[in-house]
């Protein structure tokens, strides 16, 4: 879950500066790609913007992505298999919505629940509990869930 914002220097300890920071150590990894399963929940601002994000990408590697078989080996243990997020470009190992990805995709290796698989993040974030308390009491569905609320084509 590759991360493209600027870490902010002086930036306080609760503010989005040091999200920014925090996540800037993100950048360039990909070691909790393999945690993009399906079912990922989001609000449904955040499904309008992955939706936009989405119908902005070029047709050709949208529907590349869309198509890929997202049934996979589960990392060191291949007689497992899971399903990946449909947003996971698992031929090229990275998130293909990656501006408009969900707050808990950001929140991954930053907050108790959802550590740093290869331990580059040395500590949760203090504000990560509380933020996500306030996030989850926002109605939270998954991509499909919130296309047939809105009657897209295809649901
Ligand atoms: S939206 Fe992107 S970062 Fe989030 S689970 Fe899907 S592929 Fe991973």
């Amino acid at each position: 879950m590759r991360n493209q914002a600027a870490a902010r220097p002086g930036a306080t300890d609760t503010g989005l500066g040091t999200w920014r920071a925090r996540l800037a150590i993100c950048d360039g990894c990909d070691d909790c790609g393999p945690a993009c399963v399906d079912g990922v929940p989001m609000s449904r601002a955040e499904y309008l913007r992955l939706k936009r994000y989405l119908a902005s990408l070029p047709s050709a590697d949208r529907a590349r992505v869309l198509s890929q078989n997202k049934r996979l080996p589960w990392p060191g243990a291949p007689s497992i298999t899971y399903v990946a997020c449909p947003f996971r470009d698992v031929e090229l190992g990275r998130c293909a919505v990656y501006p408009a990805r969900p707050l808990v995709c950001r929140l991954f290796g930053h907050v108790e629940w959802l550590p740093c698989p290869s331990g580059k993040v040395s500590s949760p974030a203090a504000s990560g509990v509380r933020l996500f308390q306030r996030y989850s009491e926002l109605e939270l569905k998954t991509f499909p869930e919130w296309e047939e609320i809105d009657g897209a084509p295809g649901s």
